[in-house]
């Protein structure tokens, strides 16, 4: 897996791309709570739950499926007033764990097809890190390379394209002349 807060990045970019006038920051949250939520799954280990079973680390939890039912419970809990995006932000969220998963060059792939299949996938370029389970393990020298490796694949495009669509709203919002709301290109 990539580190916990690099999955909770993907959701946090994506509310920021989309301003809060369409995803409110409740609902941010929410989506980077899914986005980590499937790594609850290395408690198996400790219930003696396999790592390829079903519901080892990295199986159904990181499904598709487990996304979509995740993110309609929270739509239908939230009842908010663009049920059909917020469900498609939340699944997103949910499902972009799985998929970064796939782009690590360790472990097991991720059950992203479950329960239809229980093959793990890995993408076919796989240039993240894998980071280690545990924060024992975690602080070590593997842990600065597994950060330098997620800031490179993960942080920097999430920013850059965060930054770029909050740049392009924030360019092509309406300005305010003297209490007047003026659409740009507008004569006074
Ligand atoms: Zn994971």
């Amino acid at each position: 897996m990539p580190t916990i807060m690099s999955h909770a990045l993907v959701p946090l970019s994506i509310g920021i791309a989309l301003g809060r006038g369409r995803i409110a920051v409740p609902i941010i949250a929410v989506g980077m709570v899914l986005a980590m939520a499937p790594d609850a799954d290395v408690i198996g280990f400790k219930l003696g739950v396999a790592y390829a079973d079903a519901l080892g680390h990295r199986g159904a939890s990181h499904s598709f499926v487990a996304a979509a039912f995740v993110a309609a419970l929270a739509t239908w809990i939230f009842k908010p007033a663009r049920p059909a995006l917020i469900f498609a932000f939340l699944f997103i969220a949910g499902a972009s764990h799985g998929l970064l998963d796939t782009l690590t060059n360790g472990g097991l792939g991720a059950a992203l097809l479950w329960p239809f299949s229980e093959t793990r996938y890995h993408s076919p370029v796989t240039p993240i890190r894998v980071s280690p389970i545990g924060i024992k393990n975690f602080i070590s020298e593997r842990g600065l390379s597994v950060l330098m490796s997620e800031a490179r694949w993960i942080w920097l495009p999430c920013t850059v394209a965060a930054l770029t669509a909050f740049g392009l709203r924030a360019a092509n919002r309406p300005k305010k002349f003297n209490g007047n709301i003026q659409n740009e290109g507008s004569t006074l």
